[in-house]
């Protein structure tokens, strides 16, 4: 807690700062990590991805294949550089897009596939790129939920042409708000260095504000205290105090003003500290998820048996209930943080489906679950305690959903 502090402090007195150096050591830490490749990083995750296509030369016809149960920030990128986004949908088990469904949604115009290791779960990276591959069509993984994971030894982010990470406020580690972009491909690491060289740094105002949010959370935020600083958090954002993770223009497609953008030194700084100790965060997130595993059944919580070979430490867990409005709603009276991505096939509520190319029905499969999903904690702040009263939380006022539906 003390080093963190003091590199927050270090931001909110020299918020501009010369990045260069802490973004070099940063990116090195982060492709040491995953044995070798190349690393870059950003102001957000969305903005690596963007970086990312751009790179890959998706442009104006393109079509690019997401999965249909994830945040409006991944098709964003994709409508930003005029391709069209193609929607898969996922698979009930594990939250994440099926091979075969994606093989079905190639065409002669898919210029790149996302997978998306949902919670943390594996993607089926190999299976997709069966398909893939013969067709020179590069795969990305989404590791927003994950940032160690394995399968067979492998680290998920090494699976694809190349992948993307968040380092937002409720990601595996958070810089309060950033990005990375992963990739052993040479030539695609020069094209992504070309576009980051030419993006801006974040403005002294945001990278300010970023630097005292910090503070704030790792002062004030715990899981009792998620809830409210939640709502305070989205209060203090409409009325523009706080540099959101998403302005009200992300839910249409049009790029923002200021989002192409790089990495802040604090966010640099934080992030390099935050690798640095992974595995006790991924321990964290071990025990939290073998817990859950192990309690949930006997309330009338299905967990999937695991493939041998995999590894991972989820970011949530997530669990099906009949009931999901209600446990929100119930949730700040219980101190327990309850998650509730994703409410929709691009979460938040605010997107306009129909604008980023989404037909309600498309996804069937993800919008049940977007319906019946509720997540629970596991981060390196949930105490043995927390679980408890989390899992007490789901016997009392949680309902299992139906599986039969
Ligand atoms: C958070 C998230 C993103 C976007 O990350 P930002 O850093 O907020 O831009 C993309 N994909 C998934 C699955 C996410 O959860």
């Amino acid at each position: 807690m003390l080093a963190r502090l003091y590199i927050a402090t270090g931001g909110v007195l020299r918020p501009r700062a010369n990045p260069q150096t802490a973004r070099e050591r940063y990116e090195a830490a982060v492709a040491a990590f995953f044995g070798g490749g190349h690393a870059f990083a950003f102001w957000k995750g969305r903005v690596a991805l963007y970086a990312l296509l751009k790179a890959l030369g998706v442009g104006a016809g393109d079509e690019v294949i997401v999965p249909g149960y994830t945040c409006v920030m991944v098709p964003g990128p994709v409508v930003y550089l005029g391709a069209r986004p193609v929607y898969v949908d996922i698979e009930p088990r594990f939250y994440t897009t099926s091979p075969e469904a994606v093989a079905a949604a190639i065409t002669s115009r898919t210029r790149a596939i996302l997978v998306q290791h949902t919670y943390g779960y594996p993607a089926p990276v190999p299976a997709i790129r069966a398909a893939a591959d013969p067709r020179d069509i590069p795969v990305i993984e989404d590791c927003c939920h994950t940032f160690g994971g394995r399968v067979d030894g492998q680290r998920l982010g090494t699976l694809g042409r190349a992948a993307f990470f968040s380092s937002q406020w409720n990601k595996p580690f958070s810089t309060g708000l950033g990005g990375l972009a992963l990739t052993h491909d040479p030539t695609l690491a020069r094209r992504i260095r070309m576009e980051q060289e030419h993006y801006p740094l974040p403005s002294r105002g945001a990278a300010f504000m970023l630097a005292a949010q910090l503070l704030a959370y790792e002062l004030l935020v715990f899981p009792a205290t998620t809830a409210y600083a939640t709502r305070l958090f989205r209060w203090l954002t409409r009325r523009g105090l706080v540099v959101g993770s998403s302005g009200r223009a992300e839910f249409e497609p049009l790029m923002p003003a200021d989002y192409l953008r790089g990495a802040a030194r604090v966010q640099c700084r934080l992030g390099q500290f935050e690798v640095a100790r992974i595995q006790q965060n991924l321990a964290a997130r071990r025990r939290a998820t073998e817990f859950y595993r192990a309690e949930l059944p006997r309330l009338g919580y299905p967990v999937p048996d695991l493939p041998a070979g995999w590894d991972v430490p989820l970011l949530r867990f997530p669990i099906r209930v009949a009931n999901k409005t209600e446990a929100l709603a119930q949730a700040a009276r219980y101190k327990v943080e309850i998650g509730s991505w994703f409410e929709c096939p691009l979460h938040p509520a605010e997107t306009d489906h129909q604008a980023f190319g989404y037909t309600h029905g498309q996804c069937p499969v993800a919008e049940r679950a977007a319906a019946e999903v509720i997540n629970l904690p596991t981060h390196r702040r949930v105490t043995p305690q927390d679980l408890m009263r989390t899992l007490e939380f789901v016997e009392r006022v949680c309902r299992p959903a139906n599986p039969a539906g």
